[in-house]
C-alpha cells in the first residue's frame, strides 16, 4: 500500500492569496466599472533590463550554432557568472567569498526550501514571525514539527517582530541549532544593522548554530552603513549560508536566476560532535537533484554586472524606490505608523484594527489590494503590507483613492 506522508497533512492551507483573490472576484463582480489597482503583489512589473534583453538574444544566438552550442551546463552555473558574482557582489565589499562558494540555482525560493535536506530531523529551528512561509513549510514537509494549533506549529521556535523591537527580533531564550533570517524582511520590510545582526553571528558562533540569511531585496539598500551581505560581519563565514536572487534586483521573476553562498569553512555537526563542511554537501545535493540554468539565463544574469548592467538596475530599483516612498509618505501623513519603504519594496502599515477589516475597507472603498499582514503569521495581525512594485501611474492613483477614503 502506497503511504503518504503524513507532515503534509499537517500543513495549514495557505489561505491568503487565495482569500484575497476571492474577495477581490466578489468585489469586481459587483463594480464592473471599478478599476481594482493592486498594491498587494510582491512581482515585479517594469520589463528587464535592456542589457539583459540583449545577452539573452546573444547567447540564444550561440544556441543555434554547432560551434557555440551549449548542452547541460555545470551544476553549480557557469564559472563566468560564479567569478562576477563573487568579484561583484563580495569581494568588492570586502568579503573574501570564492566562485567555488557560489551554487547559481533557478530561484531564492527553492534553494530556502531544499537547504532543510543537510540538517537532521531533530534540530531546533528559529523561524520568524511575520516570515515568509517557505522557511516554515519546507521544515513541516521535512517532519521538524508537531501539529499547528492556534496558527503555529508545536516545535518551532517563532522569532517575533513587533513594533516593540523595531521588526527586529531579540536573540532566542534557548539554544536554537538552525536560525532563519531575512532583511531587507518580507513582509515588514525592516532592515537589520551590523551591530544587530552581529549579534546573531555571535549567538551562531556560541551555540554552533547556523544562520540561513534571506537578502533577496539586498538590490533595495541604499543606507551605506547598513550590510548587504551576512558576510560583511565578521566570522559569518563560519556559521551562515546566504541567499541571493536576481528576481527583484533585475526583474528576474519569470526568468528565474538566483544564487545560494555557502562558504567551505561553513560546518554542520555529526551526533558525535564532528564537523562537516557543508560546501561539498550542498554540492553533492545539487549535482543529484540539480541540472543547472539555462546557459541565455546566466549570460543575462552576468549582464547585470557589467558598467552598464549596474547603471540599469539601478535606474531600476531607484523607480521602485520612489514608488516606496510616495506610499510611506502618504501612508504616515495619514497617521499610521509604517516601517520599511525605504531599503525595501514593502511597507508595513499598522492599521489600528484587524488586518482583514482593513483590506476590506480599502477594497471597497479605495478598490485598492492590500496584504493582510495576519496571513504572515500571528505578528502580523494589525498590519497590512503594501508593495511598491507597480506602475508610477497606479501608486499615485492608489494613494489618492486611499487618502480620500482614510483621510479626515
Ligand atoms: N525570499 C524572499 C524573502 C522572497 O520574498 C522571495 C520572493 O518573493 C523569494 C525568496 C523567492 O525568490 P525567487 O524568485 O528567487 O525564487
Amino acid at each position: 500500500m502506497i503511504r503518504v506522508n503524513e507532515n503534509y497533512l499537517k500543513l495549514k492551507a495557505s489561505y491568503l492569496f487565495v482569500d484575497i483573490a476571492k474577495r477581490v472576484a466578489a468585489f469586481t463582480a459587483a463594480h464592473p466599472e471599478k478599476k481594482v489597482i493592486r498594491m498587494g503583489i510582491g512581482d515585479v512589473t517594469c520589463p528587464l533590463p535592456p542589457v539583459c534583453i540583449k545577452a539573452l538574444h546573444e547567447a540564444a544566438d550561440e544556441m543555434a550554432a554547432e560551434a557555440t552550442f551549449k548542452g547541460y551546463g555545470p551544476e553549480a552555473g557557469y564559472e563566468f557568472l560564479r567569478e562576477a558574482i563573487a568579484e561583484n557582489d563580495y569581494r568588492a565589499r570586502g568579503c573574501q567569498i570564492g566562485a567555488d562558494e557560489i551554487f547559481v540555482s533557478d530561484g531564492a525560493k527553492c534553494d530556502t526550501a531544499n537547504i532543510q535536506e543537510l540538517f537532521a530531523g531533530d534540530i531546533k529551528i528559529a523561524v520568524p514571525d511575520p516570515v515568509y512561509p517557505v522557511y516554515v513549510d519546507t521544515n513541516v514537509m521535512a517532519g521538524r514539527t508537531g501539529e499547528n494549533v492556534g496558527g503555529r506549529y508545536q516545535g518551532f521556535i517563532y522569532l517575533n517582530s513587533t513594533a516593540e523591537n523595531n521588526f527586529i527580533p531579540e536573540l532566542p531564550k534557548e539554544k536554537v541549532d538552525l536560525i532563519y533570517l531575512c532583511f531587507p524582511n518580507n513582509p515588514t520590510g525592516a532592515a537589520i544593522t551590523k551591530a544587530e545582526l552581529k549579534k546573531w553571528v555571535d549567538y551562531a558562533k556560541e551555540n554552533k548554530s547556523l544562520i540561513l540569511y534571506d537578502a533577496a531585496y539586498e538590490a533595495f539598500i541604499r543606507d551605506e552603513s547598513l550590510p548587504r551581505s551576512i558576510y560583511e560581519i565578521d566570522g559569518a563565514d563560519e556559521v551562515a549560508i546566504e541567499f541571493r536572487s536576481f528576481s527583484k534586483t533585475a526583474g528576474f521573476t519569470g526568468t528565474r536566476c538566483a544564487f545560494t553562498v555557502v562558504p567551505k569553512k561553513v560546518k554542520a555537526y555529526t551526533s558525535s560532535g564532528e564537523a562537516v563542511a557543508l560546501n561539498p554537501l550542498w554540492n553533492r545535493r545539487q549535482s543529484t537533484k540539480f541540472n543547472g540554468v539555462s546557459y541565455p539565463i546566466q549570460k543575462a544574469a552576468a549582464a547585470v554586472y557589467t558598467a552598464e548592467g549596474k547603471a540599469q538596475v539601478k535606474a531600476l530599483i531607484d523607480f521602485y524606490l520612489e514608488n516606496a516612498k510616495i506610499i510611506r509618505e502618504k501612508m504616515t501623513s495619514l497617521g499610521f505608523a509604517c516601517t520599511g519603504g525605504e531599503n525595501s519594496p514593502y511597507i508595513w502599515v499598522r492599521t489600528g484594527c484587524e488586518s482583514w477589516s482593513f483590506f476590506d475597507k480599502l477594497l471597497n472603498e479605495a478598490a485598492v489590494v492590500t496584504t493582510p499582514g495576519s496571513g504572515f503569521g500571528s505578528c502580523g495581525e494589525g498590519f497590512i503590507r503594501i508593495s511598491a512594485f507597480n506602475s508610477r501611474e497606479n501608486v499615485i492613483e492608489a494613494m489618492n483613492r486611499v487618502s480620500s477614503v482614510l483621510g479626515n
